[in-house]
């Protein structure tokens, strides 16, 4: 029976820990969490300096009670879990872009205020949560404040309009929600939006054998996934936008287009900032990702391929095509032809060289 010490060597100590939060979400007695430490939060109260954190984790840890290390019962969920062990199941497709039964791209046609690109991925969920085909979707909110995302269960439409947006800087784990609401609050029909390195972690779930991971698979109805090439870790991405002078706050989005950070501040004004800039906030989990579409969600969702103010969706499953033809008929999105595949193809096949540039020794599709 595999543990998380396992998990602690192949993944963690190899510093390919994606930071998806599965092992975190799935665990039954809670061993797995994040550290939260951060300069930003702790603050020295006797002379107001700031306290660098004692380490700079990317991965959880354990609280050395897992129940099969101490007592032998059997578990193995955090392992069976995790989308970067050597046994993971992330299938192996022949294409660099996947299983693509259609592609197009769309726009939102109910008001969603700060959609990222088209407002799509928000406009299929509100209609999912209209016509109560999901009764909860898995998404990332964000302190205006602070930019600090949260992951969120969105449980209606309100909400997961409130929710739209991207957040490019990690701080939490993404399926951290997913265990209060299939453990605690017994939803059965759950959306999960995320990375491809979170729709491998749900494939993960989906596939194994494990039947502490069951209540899990029956809970999950949809995946969508969000064409990613990195995301920045939350504390250094801050430090530097401080840097540049911009607090947080005044921050209205942030978008990243042809290698470029867009900044766009509430006043109306905007920064950019070369990626290659800001390379040394990129997430080491991110370095050795290959995925750039989410070949394993049922839709992906991006907006390289299209204008900016659409969304590129490509429908991986026929269960993904069903949530999309729904959200079509009820008029709450607008489906045109016209996706420039080959700009998608060279975005994935530039992440996946820079993938073996960092971790030439695996075969392995992150
Ligand atoms: C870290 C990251 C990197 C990305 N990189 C690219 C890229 O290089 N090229 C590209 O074309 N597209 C990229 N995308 C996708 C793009 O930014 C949009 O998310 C996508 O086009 C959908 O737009 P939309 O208007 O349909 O989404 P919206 O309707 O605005 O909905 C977005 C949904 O995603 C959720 N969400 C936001 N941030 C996260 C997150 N970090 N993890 C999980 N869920 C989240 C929101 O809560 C919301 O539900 C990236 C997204 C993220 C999060
Ligand atoms: S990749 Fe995800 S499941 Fe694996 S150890 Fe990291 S957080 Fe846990
Ligand atoms: S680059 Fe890969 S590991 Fe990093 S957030 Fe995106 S999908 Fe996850």
């Amino acid at each position: 029976m595999k543990t998380y010490l396992n998990l602690k060597e192949e993944v963690w100590d190899r510093n390919i820990c994606s930071g998806c939060g599965a092992c975190v979400a799935v665990c039954p007695v809670d061993n797995i969490y994040f550290k939260e430490e951060s300069p930003i939060k702790f603050l020295c109260n006797q002379c107001a300096c700031t306290i660098e954190p004692v380490e700079d984790i990317e991965h959880p840890v354990s609280a050395e009670f897992c129940k099969t290390v101490l007592y032998d019962v059997r578990c193995g969920a955090c392992y069976d879990a995790c989308p970067r062990t050597e046994e993971s199941h992330i299938p192996e497709v022949d294409s660099p872009l996947g299983r693509i039964l259609k592609m197009f791209r769309a726009r939102a046609k109910i008001p969603v205020k700060n959609a990222q690109h088209g407002g799509v991925v928000t406009a299929v969920l509100a209609n999912a949560f209209e016509e109560e085909l999901i009764d909860g979707a898995l998404v990332i909110m964000e302190d205006r404040w602070t930019l600090e995302p949260e992951s969120y269960l969105a449980t209606s439409k309100e909400e997961v309009i409130k929710s739209a947006g991207s957040k490019y800087q990690w701080n939490v784990p993404i399926l951290k929600a997913l265990k209060d609401a299939v453990m605690n609050r017994k939803l059965k029909k759950i959306a999960v939006v995320g990375t491809p390195c979170v729709m491998n972690a749900i494939c993960e779930i989906l596939t194994s054998n494990n039947d502490l991971l069951r209540p899990f698979q029956r809970a999950i109805r949809l995946k969508i996934g969000l064409f990613c090439f990195e995301t920045y870790d939350y504390d250094k991405m801050i430090k530097i936008l401080e840097e540049k002078g911009i607090e947080p706050w005044k921050v209205e989005k942030m978008l990243i287009t042809k290698g470029e950070l867009k900044i766009i501040l509430i006043n109306g004004d905007t920064v950019k900032l070369k990626l290659k800039d800001i390379e040394d906030a990129v997430r080491t989990g991110c370095k050795v990702c290959r995925d750039f579409t989410g070949v394993t969600a049922d839709i992906s969702v991006g907006n390289v391929g299209s204008p900016p103010e659409y969304s590129t969706v490509l429908v991986r499953t026929s269960w993904g095509e069903g949530f999309i033809e729904r959200a079509y008929r009820n008029n709450y999105i607008s489906i045109e032809e016209g996706v420039d595949l080959d700009a998608i193809k060279k975005l994935a096949e530039l992440k996946s060289k820079r993938a073996y540039k960092y971790y030439h020794s695996s075969t392995k599709r992150w």
